[in-house]
């Protein structure tokens, strides 16, 4: 494990953005992962002692990139995203395209494309630090709308995260755990895994605490959109 992870909560009570710190421990070589508000994030930079030298984006979402070019004015950082955002993603200076790999200092990360809540949107993986940000393609116990994407798109996407390894922690981009845990239980409510899983967000959550990240094996046995095993069953989950 050579990376260090801080989260960082933005636009709190709005829309309950999470943001990311993420620093190669090796070289101290630092990234934030979709800044969408300045304030919190420099004041936690501060806090840390931590410059970020990269934006590392996962879709062009104003709630993902807004402060973009912030990042760049206070810290000098470069902004990474996908190539096909390339117009949409402000302030871009560095492209990566799916089966990319993108070196923070030591941390190697790979790129994985998946489209459906947006065309062009990238999961950032870190294989040997078992860590994976999903953006707003994959949230506890639920996943992000079809804005632009097909549902067969949004189906092969969550199965390159099923493919993952179930050690895998996963960082979201927005806390809707508790948004999420109404239909999981609907739809599974004698689920002993799911009971466990709901008790721990909530109490992490009582704390003031992110109710993850937890594990994509954890996720697997409890969010129902995972379970669906094929696009017409997607379907008709989401309704
Ligand atoms: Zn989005």
């Amino acid at each position: 494990m050579s990376l260090k992870i801080e989260t960082v909560l933005c636009r709190a009570g709005v829309m309950d953005n999470y943001s990311y710190l993420l620093t190669d421990k090796e070289t101290g070589i630092t990234a934030v992962i979709d800044p969408s508000e300045s304030a919190p994030i420099v004041r936690r930079c501060k806090e840390l002692g931590l410059t970020p030298q990269y934006v590392f984006n996962t879709h062009h979402h104003f709630d993902h990139t807004d402060a973009n070019l912030q990042m760049k004015e206070t810290f000098g950082a470069r902004v990474v995203g996908a190539a096909a955002d390339s117009r949409r993603i402000p302030g871009l200076d560095i492209e990566v395209r799916d089966g990319d790999s993108f070196m923070l200092g030591q941390s190697r990360a790979e790129i994985i494309r998946a489209d459906g809540h947006t065309i062009g949107h990238i999961l950032w993986y870190f294989p040997d630090d078992k860590a994976l940000f999903t953006g707003d393609t994959l949230f506890n116990l639920c996943i992000g709308g079809l804005f632009e994407g097909t549902m067969e798109q949004m189906f092969s996407s969550l199965e390159k995260i099923k493919n993952l390894p179930d050690d895998t922690l996963f960082y979201p981009g927005h806390e809707y755990t508790m948004g999420g845990a109404d239909f999981a239980l609907y739809l599974n409510s004698d689920s002993p895994d799911l009971q466990h899983y709901l008790k721990k967000a909530q109490d992490r959550l009582r704390k003031g605490l992110p109710a993850g990240p937890v594990t994509l094996g954890e996720e697997k046995k409890c969010n129902p959109y995972l379970l669906a095993e094929h696009p017409e069953q997607l379907r008709k989950i989401l309704g």
